[in-house]
This record gives structure tokens, sequence and C-alpha cells, in this order.
């Protein structure tokens, strides 16, 4: 029988854990389990995944921010279905094709004073560009990055990265070096040795939302030039409009020389990544016919990317989602900052648009780390069930123990500080619980802004202390969303 992908996902129905537990990276599932994240989701629309059973979960992990349009947009299949339907003659590889230079004209279009664009598959490719782009243009090699910071997770990308535990073990990385995150007078002190070919920066750091102080992306740039440097803003997390602009840069009056944009480029659908540059760049690194194919990648600029990113492009223009994000941003910033006055487990609310951060406090003596690095002090909320966290019998659901056993030993708490005030007995679940809305009742399902429990737990996936909240930006629409340190 031919290949029939229908009655693949019928007939082999609910055997996803199973199998990633055997074929993939075997901590995803145990991880899931622990964290009481183990659903098996049926569909997707807008802002909610939906289980077998019909129940309807707010997506506040937003694919780590690539649901910019929502999820299963009409638009974006729409296009997708007209390209595969028109038979192209994709991936020539010598030939100029007609996607790419339209969404690269659709890009740049919206970044003045950038000229040039790249594509490759993902985030971390469009970092890997701008690095070599940086270094060639330059003929320099130490890149500046920020302590904190996240551009992915290849081995260049790696080199700048603002964390420990990513880079751990990896070494030897490129000689890249870090400076605290907005620290002017650090960018200068580098500068002045003479050898750096560019910083790289994300306008609002993606771990932690820490928004870069303001007018510090001019103030680097005109540094930057004058030592013969570059500017890099790294918009994968924060391009396309979440933050209330296009590009997380143009809350400035900043003209970077290089920009990376990825996630949302996809409209939820086909990897993509996007290196935007000025022109002298890209005339330096491919400066002559024998450079031609001096940086690329082999799917880069395929037609269901670009078909993708071209009807991303339009919905956001066609639904105004910039602006929407600006406003409808401002008013959760409103709302949140209410319970931050409220809850005394909620310690400050940040970001811009709807790329927000909500900092909760760890609920230890100590209190929480300040963006600047520093420890607030915070009260100490009364505590009902005090003492060091332990495993339940209560967590010893079937599939969680099934999966312990299979491992041979208790899973560790990997997230200290995100039990979300769990007492004794009650299971390992740190929140995930299907929409309050579902039963059909016309109250928007705003979980972030009713009960900072749900807030709380829903920052365990990669770490704890802050969720990103990031709402797919139409009106009357709530949570998507993802988290970070
Ligand atoms: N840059 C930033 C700011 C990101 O947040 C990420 C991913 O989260 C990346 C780059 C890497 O993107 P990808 O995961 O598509 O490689």
């Amino acid at each position: 029988m031919a290949f029939d992908l229908a009655d693949l996902l019928a007939t082999r129905h609910g055997e996803g854990y199973a199998l990633a537990e055997q074929y993939l990276n075997p901590q995803l599932s145990r991880t899931l389990h622990a964290i009481g994240f183990d659903r098996a989701y049926e569909r997707a629309e807008g802002a909610y995944l939906y289980d077998a059973d019909g129940h309807r979960y707010a997506d506040f992990l937003a694919g780590f921010g690539v649901f910019g349009v929502g999820r299963n947009h009409p638009v974006v299949i729409r296009a997708l279905h007209q390209m595969l339907d028109a038979g192209l003659a994709d991936l020539v590889q010598f030939d100029c094709a007609l996607l790419p230079g339209l969404l690269a004209e659709r890009l740049l279009a919206k970044a003045p004073g950038l000229d040039r664009v790249y594509f490759g598959n993902s985030g971390t490719e469009a970092v890997e560009a701008a690095l070599k782009f940086a270094r060639y243009a330059t003929g320099r090699r130490r890149i500046i990055y920020c302590d904190h910071a996240f551009h992915g997770l290849t081995t260049g990308s790696l080199s700048v990265n603002g964390a420990a535990e990513f880079r751990s073990g990896f070494a030897p990385l490129l000689p890249d070096t870090m400076i605290p995150f907005g620290d002017l007078d650090a960018l200068a002190a580098e500068l002045r040795k003479g050898d750096v070919a560019a910083l790289l920066i994300e306008p609002i750091q993606g771990k932690g939302v820490h928004v870069v102080p303001p007018g510090f992306l001019a103030a680097a740039a005109t540094l930057l030039h004058e030592h013969g440097a570059l500017l890099i803003c790294d918009e994968v997390q924060t391009g396309l409009g979440r933050t209330g602009r296009f590009f997380g840069y143009q809350h400035e009056d900043v003209q970077p020389d290089i920009v990376t944009v990825a996630k949302a480029l996809s409209g939820g659908f086909v990897p993509v990544g996007a290196t935007l540059a000025k022109d002298w760049i890209f005339q330096k690194v491919y400066s002559s016919m024998d450079r031609v194919l001096v940086h690329d990648s082999t799917f880069g600029s395929n037609a269901a990317a670009m078909a993708a990113g071209l009807a991303a492009l339009s919905v956001i223009d066609d639904e105004d989602l910039v602006g929407n994000a600006e406003r409808t941003g401002a008013a959760l910033r409103v709302a949140l900052q209410l319970l931050v006055d409220k809850y005394e487990l909620l310690t400050e609310v940040r970001g811009r648009g709807l790329m927000i951060g909500l900092e909760g406090a760890p609920g230890r003596p100590g209190g929480a780390v300040r963006a600047d690095g520093g420890r607030r002090a915070v009260r100490p909320a009364p505590d009902p069930d005090p003492g060091p966290w332990r495993p339940h019998r209560g967590d010893q659901a079937p599939p969680a123990a099934d999966h312990r056993r299979g491992r041979g030993g208790a899973v560790p708490r990997q997230f200290p500080g995100c039990d979300g005030g769990r007492r004794p007995g009650q299971r390992a679940d740190l929140g995930l619980r299907p929409d309050a809305d579902q039963a059909g009742g016309q109250r928007p399902s705003a979980v972030m802004v009713t009960s900072p429990l749900v807030i709380s737990t829903s920052a365990t996936f990669r770490s704890c202390g802050y969720v990103i909240l990031m709402l797919r930006s139409l009106p009357g629409t709530t949570a998507t969303g993802t988290s970070g340190r």
C-alpha cells in the first residue's frame, strides 16, 4: 500500500512518548513525565492546543517563539498548499528563484538601512552567518556578546552564549568575550584592544526578558563604528512585531549593520533563518565569482520556507499584529503589575509589547536575582508547607512511575524553586491543565492574569523564576508563551 500519513497517525496514535524514550533524546520524555507535562496533543489552533479528549490548553510555550501569527493560520496553510500545487522547480541551486527575492524584498522593506538577505534554516544558522560575515567584513576575529545571552546551540553560536550550563563540556569554543548586558564601559574597554569584529546583542534577552537599557544600542553603535566594528542585533526572539515594533532595535534610533531573524518567520510551519545586512558587507563576503558559495546552505531559500515567510509577513501586516502587540502588551503589563503589587510571589514585570517577563521570587531567603545581577530583598511569604522538597507518593502516577522504573531511579528535582507551592501528597504536576474556559464559557482563558501559581509553574520547562508571556498578538486571543531563566 502506498504511504498514507493519515493512516500512520491513526494506527500509531498515542505512541509518541514511548518512541521518544526509545529513539530520541532520552531526557525529553523523562523530563516531561517528571514535571507533569506529558500530554499528547491532537491538534492546535491559534494560541491553543487540544488533547484527544477535547481539552483545550493555552500554550504558554509557543514553540519557543515560533507561533507569532498563531498555530495553523489559514493564510499560511493556503500559501503552502498553493506552493505544493504549483509544482515549482525548487532547490535548483544554480538559478535565481522568485520566492527568495520576494521574501528578501518584503523583509528589507521593514528594515531601512539594510540591503541584502541570506536565508538559512534556523535561528542559530542566521547567527552563524552573522558571525562569519562580521569577521570577514572587518578582518577581525573577536565577537563581544552579553552575559545571559542566547543565540543558538551550534558551535559558533554557543561561543557567544552567556550561560555556563550550555557551554560546559563543549570547549574549546571560539575565543569570544562576554560583557555585562548593557555595559557601555565594558564594551569600550574591549574595543580599545582593536581586534573586535562586532557586538552581538538581543534588544531584549529571551532568557529572562531583560530589556537593553534605554539608549544603549545607539551609543554602542556609535562606539563600535568609531572602532571599525559592527553592531549585530539578534532579533530571532524579538523580531517580527513581538515587542510592538517590527524589530526590537526599532524602539531606539539606531542602525544595526546585521540583523538576524527566524522563528516566527516560519509562519509556524517551515524552519527558516534570515541574516539581513548592509550591502558593503555582502559585497566583501561575496566579493568574486569564485566566492559565490562561500557561505551557503543546501536548503536555505527553499520554496516552502519562502512561501510560509511571505504569508507570515502578510498576516503580520494585514492583521496589524505589530500595533496589536504594542496595545495588548501595554494593557497586559498594567494587569500584571496589579498582580505584582498583590502577590509576594511576584516581584517584577518587565518587557516591551508582548514580550513580557514576570519575575517570581524563588521563595527562599535571598530573593530573586534582578536584571542587573543584584539581589532583590523579597519579603518572605507565609509558607504553608515549609521544609525541603522530596518525592511524594502522589508523584508515582503511572506514566512517571513506569518511566522511572525503566530508568532505574528516581527523577531528580530538576527545577528547584518551581514547586508551585505543592503540598505533600500532590502529584508533581506543575500546572499544565486544560484551559478553564474549555467548557464553552465566554470568559477569556487568560490564566496568566488570574492565577499566579500557573504563571510560576509554566516557567518550569527550561528553568524557574521567570515566565515570558508571548501572546499571539491577535485581538481577543490569549496565551502562548515561553519560559526562560
Ligand atoms: N537567537 C535567539 C535570540 C534565540 O532566542 C534563539 C532560540 O531560542 C536562537 C537565536 C536560536 O534559534 P534556533 O533554535 O532556531 O536555532
